[in-house]
């Protein structure tokens, strides 16, 4: 049985006492850990006060990326040393805001993913319909190909702990959410694509996540599919009461 995992991506808002605050109010009202696990991607200088505001409440503090490297002359860079210090335990790779602004990779995102598995700091590897889309249009091997690269060296004891998220470049910050279906068979192609190179003993745990203008309203819907393990949300998580109505519906 997979948990269900609920992410609030804060993106670039919320200064240190906003998110502390958050945090604190947060946390007292939180799911059971074992039935479902709860995580905010803030900004990497809030990361520190959050991990501390949050103490043993099972709320995941989780950085948005990462550099691969392990220090050195990468000025501005945020180093995955620097966070698994501050007890940050998830990282995002490769969200589609930083592939579409900032140059990422499939390739850097690989070299992120192994680094991060690395230092203990897990990563929710971020997807998109490119490397999902085109499997509809008969080009599987594409998907398989995308996919894999990211995955690439990552060993069947580390796969386990990966979390993955399918969100289609449209949805995110638009407004416009997947219909439930689209969505469960973004996650599904994810699956069977996870399934053919590891196994399906494998597939079958992981945790896929499903992210694009995710609501209070639709947020059910897309959760009840079979396929699909959590959510990724952008705007609506920013307001407590909104993000603790998601955590309650989902
Ligand atoms: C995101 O940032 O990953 C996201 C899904 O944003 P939104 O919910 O605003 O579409």
């Amino acid at each position: 049985m997979r948990k269900p995992f609920i992410v609030a991506n804060w993106k670039m808002h919320k200064n240190v006492k906003e998110s502390v605050d958050f945090v604190n109010q947060i946390k007292s009202k939180l799911p059971d850990p074992n039935k479902m696990e709860v995580g905010i991607a803030a900004q990497a200088f809030a990361l520190p006060s959050m991990v501390k505001a949050a103490g043993n409440s099972g709320l995941r503090i989780i950085a948005q990326n990462a550099a691969a490297e392990y220090s050195g002359p990468y000025t501005g860079e945020v180093s995955l040393r620097g966070l698994a210090d501050a007890g940050v335990s998830y990282v995002m790779l490769g969200h589609i805001e930083r592939r579409r602004l900032f140059g990422e990779t499939n390739t850097s995102v690989h070299q992120k993913v192994q680094a991060a598995l690395q230092r203990g700091v897990t990563p929710i590897i971020c997807t998109d319909e490119t490397m999902v889309q085109q499997v509809v249009n008969d080009e599987i091997h594409y998907v398989f190909h995308q996919l894999m690269t990211v995955l690439h060296g990552v060993s069947l004891d580390q796969i386990k702990q990966v979390v993955i998220s399918y969100e289609p470049s449209w949805a995110v910050g638009a407004g416009q959410h997947a219909n439930p279906t689209l969505a469960e068979e973004g996650c599904r192609l994810i699956r069977q694509t996870i399934a053919e190179y590891y196994s399906y003993e494998i597939a079958d745990k992981i945790r896929i996540l499903y992210g694009g203008s995710v609501n209070p309203n639709n947020i059910k819907d897309i959760i009840d599919k079979p396929d699909i393990d959590g959510a990724l949300i952008g705007r609506a998580s920013l307001d407590l009461d909104n993000f603790l109505k998601m955590i309650s519906n989902a």
